[in-house]
């Protein structure tokens, strides 16, 4: 299987897919387009790095990650693509396409994609 040029997702879909989507595609086409140490590159680096241990949790159908855990392997709790705060379901955050609840001390992710809070909101 192959996986997300930008986060290493692997890719479901079209056979000649590069990129889980829009956001991954900028994200790695930034990276690419920028001189390497600048702060654009990092806060996406950190970006995807958030993605992709948010994602190892999802797939191990884990939902609840205490902060502590997160920060040890490298989470940045400051960076996120997206807030909505929602009337029913309050403040939730996104990481591109993964969606989380957070307080002072966990993470719980939740699977509602962000279109489904543009369409109600
Ligand atoms: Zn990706």
């Amino acid at each position: 299987m192959r996986n997300c040029l930008a986060c290493n997702t692997p890719l479901v879909g079209r056979i000649d897919k590069k990129f889980c989507d829009y956001n991954c595609r900028n994200a790695h086409h930034n990276f690419l387009n920028q001189p390497s140490n600048n702060q654009l590159t990092k806060i996406n680096r950190q970006l995807i790095k958030n993605h992709r241990i948010l994602q190892e949790f999802i797939d191990g159908d884990v939902r609840s990650i205490p902060l502590s855990v997160l920060k040890a392997m490298g989470y940045n709790e400051d960076l996120r693509t997206s807030v909505v705060d929602d009337p029913n379901d309050g403040r939730i955050y996104f990481i591109y396409d993964i969606s989380y609840q957070q307080n002072e001390s966990e993470i719980v992710l939740v699977t509602k994609e962000l279109e489904t809070y543009r369409q109600t909101a």
